[in-house]
């Protein structure tokens, strides 16, 4: 017998009708592109994805088109998502920070008909515009005053093509496992691979990360994502934001230490979410300008593991509550957020800040398991670690056009290619990706426990671990620094700081000093990149 309950589809532009009809005038607060501040209301934004849709139909978009969006988090890039998802095509987030190959290789594979932009692309893309044929018309995110000249195909100001429209439309229904939107992992080895989420679990994601025990929203909250939309769905917020009919706050394109806190003060954001690297931003301006933060509660952190220090920081200092979480472009992208569960209330401190390091335990529609080589289950002892594979209706089961091939094992686990330790209390702590662990005499050294250890000495900015041939031991850890500006940090201390508070083995053989350290389009450490600028190095010892 089946229940007796409606038919009511999880479709994404039921999350803008209920914010605009239980929340009309909350507000979404953008740094505009141009610059001045913006202000507009759920009730507007739904009437102008109304038309983003509308329009989009006259252009001749369809169910299932691609609709690539090269853009900041602003209102007009938040519209076209709901209008774009709304008429049931797909918006294809582009990240621009990816090289111009792999942009141009995306779009084709997407085959994009429309793309939107800001104002700060149009130069890059009127450098490749005749490389991606498939693209009909460029839509400048402006107005037509702000519109330059530009030799892009059909280029118009959003503005001007969107009031050619006056709203008058439905939004298109049809099943809730329509594909919605499309975002390609940045692929360190290989061609980017598209995930492709779906109405439903996109809908499902966002209701999944609204609760307490992760970004725990509500109506009185004023919620910044610091991250874009175009890196793995804004990390739902774009959804679960309105949904849980908070005040947004988007940053628009100045993301660096002043910005943020600029907009963090003056809009009173109570809780944000951005990778590591935005956030030594903000605390290197804290720390250089002596200021408070006044109203930030919460700040989720993850892409990267969090660094100890950067949590003792923002805790301690500040007395924002800092929480780590996990996830990946397949995932939709959340898996796990540290939310500390009544049976660890007691922890302060040091133990506190353990339990912070780790990255969480699954919410529920997120499985987990530790599996060695062979797929046998590994214990959740906090000790033993394995491959990270993981399920649930936010899930991938495989990629665009069926890139890669078969990605979920016989049982229909998702190998999601990092190593990992899970607790008796379903902690779940990240010891590295698979392909970064450092092998060395058979036992296996976390490049991310060393990173994060070299990051709590005074004089390090940035900290990063590779593993170098060794004749004996196969792989030992190579410690790559970038100083603090004006610090002078030498080998011995940064040996001396560590000492003692690792096994004795894991000691890096030696450390080297860097101005810089490449970062992938996402903000992680870029680790090929660095073994490849070190393939010559040799231990003084070896
Ligand atoms: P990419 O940057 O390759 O496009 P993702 O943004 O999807 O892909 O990255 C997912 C990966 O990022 C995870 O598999 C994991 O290795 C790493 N990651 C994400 N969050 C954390 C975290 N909190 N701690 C450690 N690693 C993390």
């Amino acid at each position: 017998m089946l229940g007796l309950m409606q038919d009511w589809p999880l479709l994404i532009h039921r999350i803008i009708d209920h914010a605009a009809k239980q929340h009309g005038q909350r507000q979404v607060i953008s740094r505009s592109i141009e610059g001045p501040m913006h202000s507009i209301s759920y009730g507007e934004i739904r009437q102008r994805s109304m038309k983003v849709a509308q329009r989009l139909s006259r252009d001749g978009i369809r169910l299932g088109d691609r609709v690539a969006t090269l853009a900041w988090n602003t209102w007009r890039h938040l519209e076209c998502w709901y209008g774009i998802a709304g008429l049931g095509a797909i918006y294809h987030t582009v990240n621009p920070r990816l090289f111009e190959e792999q942009i141009i290789y995306i779009v084709n594979h997407a085959e994009d008909r429309i793309l939107f932009l800001d104002l700060t692309f149009v130069p890059m893309i009127e450098k490749i515009a005749a490389r991606i044929p498939t693209v009909e018309r460029f839509i400048v995110l402006t107005d037509s005053a702000h519109l330059p000249a530009t030799s892009l195909k059909n280029a118009v100001a959003y503005e001007d093509w969107l009031a050619e429209c006056d709203g008058d439309f439905r939004w298109a229904n049809f099943d809730e496992n329509t594909a919605a939107g499309l975002c390609y992992t940045s692929g360190t080895t290989g061609n980017p691979k598209g995930v492709v989420y779906s109405h439903r679990s996109n809908v499902l994601h966002a209701m999944m990360l609204i609760p307490k025990e992760a970004f725990g929203l509500s109506p009185g909250d004023v919620v910044m994502p610091v991250v874009p939309l175009f890196h793995a769905n804004s990390w739902s917020l774009a959804f679960s934001g309105p949904m849980s009919g908070s005040t947004m706050v988007m940053p628009g394109a100045k993301l660096d230490g002043a910005s943020v806190y600029d907009i963090l003060e003056t809009q009173k954001v109570s809780v944000t979410a951005a990778v590591p690297t935005v956030w030594l931003g903000l605390l290197a301006y804290l720390e250089q300008t002596g200021k408070p933060l006044s109203h930030l509660k919460r700040v989720f952190i993850g892409g990267s593991a969090c660094p100890r220090a950067m949590t003792e920081k923002f805790e301690r200092n500040y007395g924002v509550n800092v929480i780590h979480a996990w996830g990946m472009t397949e995932m939709s992208p959340v898996g796990s957020v540290c939310f500390v569960k009544p049976e660890l209330g007691e922890l302060r401190d040091d133990a506190l800040y353990d339990l912070k390091m780790k990255q969480g335990y699954a919410p529920f529609m997120v499985e987990m398991k530790i599996a060695n080589d062979k797929g046998d289950e590994l214990p959740w002892d906090g000790k033993t670690f394995g491959r990270l594979k993981v399920k649930g209706p936010a899930v991938a089961k495989s990629y665009f056009r069926g890139e890669g091939g078969q990605i979920l094992d016989e049982d229909g686990w998702f190998d999601t290619g990092d190593v990992a330790t899970i607790d008796a209390y379903g902690y779940m702590q990240i010891t590295d990706r698979a392909k970064d662990v450092i092998k060395s005499g058979g036992e296996w050294i976390s490049s991310i426990d060393l990173e994060n250890l070299a990051l709590g000495h005074p004089d390090v900015a940035e900290a990063a671990v590779i593993g170098v041939a060794h004749p004996k031991w196969d792989e030992r850890p190579l410690l790559i620094i970038v100083p603090k500006p004006n610090a002078n940090p030498d080998k011995d201390s940064l040996l001396a700081f560590m000492q003692g508070k690792i096994a004795k083995w894991w000691m890096p053989d030696d450390v080297v000093f860097v101005p810089d350290i490449p970062h992938t389009a996402t903000g992680k450490i870029q680790k090929m990149e660095l073994r490849e600028r070190f393939k010559e190095y040799r231990f003084p010892a070896a």
